[in-house]
C-alpha cells in the first residue's frame, strides 16, 4: 500500500495565508494563421485550485506559457496577485512551473536541481541547501537529495520537480500535465499528494490536463476549452451535471446523446420528439421547433418492467461488460445505441441476457443541451 509522503506541515517561513491570484484579461495569441488561444478571461483566485481542461490542441499550453512567461502573448494582459507582469521575465514572476517538457537536469542530483532556481536568485549557499533539503522533505524524498535523476523512479522525478517549483515560495504554481508520464496508480496517488500540498500551503494552482477524471477529483473549478476559448466554467460537480453543450457532456464523461426537436413547452418543461424513441420530457428550457440533444448519463439509464410511455422504449441488449464494481450494457433502441450502466452489486441478471428490453429514465436526469458537434 502506499502511503501519503507529502508532508502536510508547513516549512518555516512558508505563508500559510492564501495568496497568488492569476489573473488573463482578453489575452490572444496567434502563431501566423494558427489562432492558438483566443480572448481568454480567466481568474484564479488566491488559494484556488483550476484546471484547464480539454482535448490535444485546445491551447492549454500555450497559455500556461503566456503565465509563466516563456511565451509572449499577442494581446491582452496577465496579471499576477493584481499587478500587471507582461514585461518581466519569468524568473520575476514568482510562480512555480512543473511543464510535461521541463526535465530535470541529468547531470545534477536531485538537491543541485532544485537549488538550482535559488542559485539563480543569487541565493547564499548555505540557505540554498538548507532550504532544498526543507523542499525534498517536504515531497517525501529527505535522504534522495544526492540522487541523479536516472537513479529516480519517473514518480521521484515529478516529486524532484514539484520541489524544485515550490523552493523559492512562489505566489502560485503552474502544472501543465505533471503527472501524465505516470501510471494510473501512482498518478492518482500524486494527485492526492499535491492537493494535500496546495492546501497545506494555501497556494493558488493552474492546472492542465486532457483527463476529465483527474480534472475531476483535483478541481475547485473545472475551465473546459475548445479551439483556443473557454466553453464553459464551474465547479466540478456542476459542469458534469449540468453542461451546457453536447460537446462538453460528451468530453466531460460517457453520455448517451438523443437528438431531438422541441414540441411544446409547459413552463420549465419541454416535451420533446426523440424520433425512433417517442416523447421525452425534460425541464430545461428549449425553442419550441428547435433541434437539440438530450443528454441522459450512462448511470442514469434504468431497466423498467415495462414498455415506458415517455422518456424511454424498447429495444434489445447489445452486450454486457462487466467492469468490476459496474456493469456496462449497451442497447439499441428506437435507433439509437444507449448506454447503461449499474452497480454490480444491483443488478439483477440481465447481465448476457439476448432480447428484449425496456429502458427509462426519469426526467430530472435528463437535460437538453445545445447542438455544438
Ligand atoms: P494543448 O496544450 O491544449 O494541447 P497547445 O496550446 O499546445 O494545445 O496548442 C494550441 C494550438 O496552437 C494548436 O493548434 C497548436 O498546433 C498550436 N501551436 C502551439 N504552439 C505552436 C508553435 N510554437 N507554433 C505554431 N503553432 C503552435
Ligand atoms: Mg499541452
Amino acid at each position: 500500500m502506499t502511503t501519503s509522503v507529502i508532508s502536510a506541515d508547513t516549512t518555516p517561513g512558508a505563508a500559510t495565508a492564501a495568496r497568488g491570484s492569476i489573473e488573463l484579461r482578453q489575452v490572444r495569441k496567434t502563431y501566423g494563421d494558427v489562432v492558438a488561444v483566443d480572448e481568454l478571461d480567466l481568474v484564479v483566485q488566491p488559494g484556488e485550485f483550476v484546471t484547464l481542461l480539454g482535448p490535444s490542441g485546445s491551447g492549454k499550453t500555450t497559455t500556461m506559457m503566456m503565465v509563466a512567461g516563456f511565451e509572449e502573448h499577442t494581446s491582452g494582459s496577465v496579471l499576477i496577485d493584481g499587478k500587471p507582469v507582461d514585461a518581466l521575465p519569468p524568473r520575476e514572476r514568482n510562480l512555480g512551473v512543473v511543464f510535461q517538457n521541463y526535465a530535470l537536469f541529468p547531470h545534477m542530483n536531485a538537491r543541485e536541481n532544485v537549488e538550482f532556481a535559488l542559485r539563480m536568485r543569487k541565493i547564499p549557499r548555505a540557505e540554498r541547501r538548507e532550504r532544498a533539503e526543507a523542499a525534498l522533505e517536504r515531497v517525501g524524498l529527505g535522504g534522495l537529495g544526492g540522487r541523479r535523476p536516472r537513479q529516480l523512479s519517473g514518480g521521484q522525478q515529478q516529486r524532484v520537480a514539484l520541489a524544485r517549483s515550490l523552493v523559492f515560495n512562489p505566489a502560485a504554481l503552474l502544472l501543465d500535465e505533471p503527472m501524465a508520464a505516470l501510471d494510473k496508480r501512482l498518478r492518482e496517488h500524486m494527485q492526492e499528494e499535491i492537493k494535500t500540498l496546495q492546501k497545506s500551503l494555501g497556494i493558488s494552482v493552474l492546472f492542465v490536463t486532457h483527463d476529465q477524471d483527474e480534472a475531476m477529483a483535483m478541481s475547485d473549478r473545472i475551465v473546459v476549452m475548445k479551439d483556443g476559448r473557454i466553453v464553459q466554467s464551474g465547479p466540478p460537480e456542476e459542469v458534469y451535471a449540468h453542461p451546457l453543450t453536447d460537446w462538453v457532456a460528451s468530453f466531460l464523461g460517457d453520455t448517451n446523446l438523443v437528438p431531438c426537436t422541441v414540441l411544446e413547452r409547459h413552463g420549465s418543461e419541454a416535451v420533446v420528439d426523440l424520433g425512433g424513441l417517442g416523447i421525452g420530457r425534460v425541464q430545461d428550457r428549449g425553442v419550441v421547433g428547435e433541434r437539440y440533444a438530450v443528454s441522459i448519463r450512462p448511470e442514469h439509464l434504468k431497466f423498467r418492467p415495462g414498455a415506458p410511455e415517455e422518456n424511454g422504449g424498447t429495444g434489445t441488449m447489445v452486450s454486457s461488460t462487466n467492469l468490476g464494481a459496474t456493469i456496462r450494457h449497451r442497447i439499441t433502441a428506437g435507433g439509437h445505441e444507449l448506454q447503461l450502466r449499474e452497480l454490480s452489486s444491483e443488478s439483477t441478471g440481465r447481465s448476457g441476457a439476448a432480447g428484449e428490453v425496456h429502458v427509462g429514465w426519469d426526467a430530472a436526469n435528463a437535460q437538453l443541451l445545445v447542438l455544438e458537434g
